[in-house]
């Protein structure tokens, strides 16, 4: 008998049997220049990535996900991240699709027994991307690493263009459609309060930045912002010796309670897309007004260092660089540091993603169209995109964009539009789902006149005439003696 992960991939592979997964290949095969056109192309091998992959594989449908990340180092869990474990609850299906044995639980019990799950408080980060990594081979994904998409031009004849470099050429490539599944920084990248960008780039980093924590051994270090990442930053940061970290909190106090994790239900992942603007703007001012609490342990993974300083109610006014330090003066007064970490999250900005160049110009956001109620106006979800009901981009007022709702976006600013569905794990299997649907349906229409052609043309009898014998009616036989 087979155990652990191999008997796990057979059971796999029985339940896809049972479903009758993955379809056969039904959509018509297309080249351009003599290169195949992949019904979809993924930018992105992340988790949504790999999740929308599995969902269209197992329609029939052709799919490439380009990466630019090495194998096995996509998304930030064996990259930037720097807690210790998931946020997000064990017990959470994650990617899995509704296929039990592609869960984590799964793959974790076949490995190390139903005990050492019970056991198990939080996932720890890094095994989390190696249940990633097994979730890719053992469906075999199509996925193309070291890939990065440099250019994304949606054309009128029904195929987008895409650059891709690799291996130090850029390469051309062409999809019906092209899904961006780019993660938190998806649409943009680091969102930096404006005076970072005098200081010199030696004296500070974004959270989210590959930097050597190590180099902060011995500096007095700030911490801007306390979310998951502020918590993350100055645990490393006070592991890995700094003198000092200070936490400046420009809010009173700290969140406690996550209005997110509230909100959810099944209900709240399949009705939110069909809200009304102003429901939607509502719901997702309110969370971000609430903001969501670091985790618990993150928090007293700091805490427990006697060299870290939370201060709250500290707005940063300006720093400069003098005397060999940073001169930070906040509303509380002056600070003086040696570095600043900057955990302030993400925004949309065409401009740092210079794949979107072609296209960012176009796209709706919702500032073009929708005005946000008096006292309740936000900059993060002003900027989000205005999506359609396939995830697709839609074109600002009076702007002609040929093709440009062949692109769609499955990544966190999306989720003004289509809510929790848009990357994280409590509702990736949804969002995949869905929009594997939508771009399989998508296909099929759009290719109408090919399959009633092939319908008409088809011609395997279920039946071959010779099951029966015609006889005339009883009536007929009788006149005819
Ligand atoms: C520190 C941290 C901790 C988190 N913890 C949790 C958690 O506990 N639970 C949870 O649900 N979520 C968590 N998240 C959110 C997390 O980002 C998502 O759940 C998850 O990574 C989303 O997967 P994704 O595939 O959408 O994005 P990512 O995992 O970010 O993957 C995006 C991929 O796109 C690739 N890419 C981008 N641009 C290009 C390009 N031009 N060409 C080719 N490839 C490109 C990148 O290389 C990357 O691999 C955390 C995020 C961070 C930053």
């Amino acid at each position: 008998m087979t155990t652990g992960l191999a008997a796990l991939k057979a059971r796999l592979a029985d339940e896809l049997a049972f479903l009758q997964l993955p379809a056969p290949r039904w959509t018509p095969s297309l080249e351009r220049d003599g290169e195949p056109v992949a019904d979809v192309a993924i930018v992105g091998a992340g988790m949504t990535g790999l999740a929308v992959a599995a969902a269209l594989v197992q329609r029939g449908v052709s799919v490439v996900a380009y990466d630019e990340a090495p194998a096995g180092r996509e998304g930030p869990w064996a990259t930037t991240a720097r807690m210790e474990t998931l946020r997000s609850p064990k017990h959470l299906a994650g990617p899995a699709l509704g296929i039990p044995s592609l869960t984590f639980r799964a793959w974790f019990e076949a490995q190390f027994g139903r005990e050492a799950w019970d056991a198990l408080d939080k996932i720890p980060r890094l095994q989390w991307m190696d249940y990633l990594r097994w979730y890719r081979e053992v469906l075999a994904l199509p996925v193309r690493n070291a890939h990065r998409v440099t250019d994304i031009e949606p054309r009128s004849d029904g195929v987008v263009e895409l650059g891709v470099a690799a291996e130090g050429r850029t390469i051309r490539a062409w999809a019906r459609r092209v899904v961006l599944a780019t993660g938190r920084a998806g649409l943009g990248g680091p969102a930096v309060p404006g005076y970072a960008e005098a200081l010199p780039r030696t004296r500070w980093a974004h959270s989210s930045d590959d930097n050597d924590y190590a180099e902060l051994a011995g500096l007095r270090v700030g911490v801007v912002g306390a979310g998951a990442s502020a918590m993350d930053s100055a645990a490393t940061a006070l592991e890995a010796g700094a003198a000092h970290v200070h936490l400046l909190v420009r809010r009173a106090d700290l969140p406690r309670i996550n209005k997110g994790k509230g909100a959810t239900n099944p209900g709240f992942v399949q009705g939110y897309a069909r809200l009304p603007d102003d429901w939607k703007w509502r719901i997702r001012h309110y969370i971000n007004t609430q903001q969501v609490p670091p985790p618990r342990n993150s928090t007293q993974r700091v805490s427990r260092h006697a060299n870290a300083h939370f201060h709250f109610g500290v707005a940063i006014e300006a720093v400069e660089e003098r005397g060999g330090a940073l001169q930070v003066q906040t509303s509380a007064g002056p600070i003086e540091l040696d570095f600043l970490i900057f955990a302030t999250g993400f925004k949309v900005d065409w401009r740092q993603r210079p794949m979107l160049r072609h296209i960012g110009p176009c796209i709706r956001v919702w500032k073009d169209r929708y005005a946000a109620p008096a006292g309740d106006e936000d900059d993060e979800l002003a900027e989000s995109p205005d999506l359609g009901p396939a995830f697709e981009f839609q074109p600002r007022a009076g702007m002609l964009c040929p093709g440009l709702d062949r692109v769609h976006c499955i990544s966190y600013p999306a989720t003004l539009s289509l809510g929790v569905i848009t990357g994280d794990i409590p509702a990736i299997s949804e969002g995949a789902l869905q929009l594997a649907d939508r771009l399989t349906g998508l296909l099929y229409a759009e290719d109408i006149e090919h399959h009633c052609a092939r319908m008409e043309a088809y011609a395997e009898p279920e039946i071959l005439g010779d099951e029966w014998v015609a006889e005339p009616l009883p009536s007929a036989a009788a006149a005819s003696k």
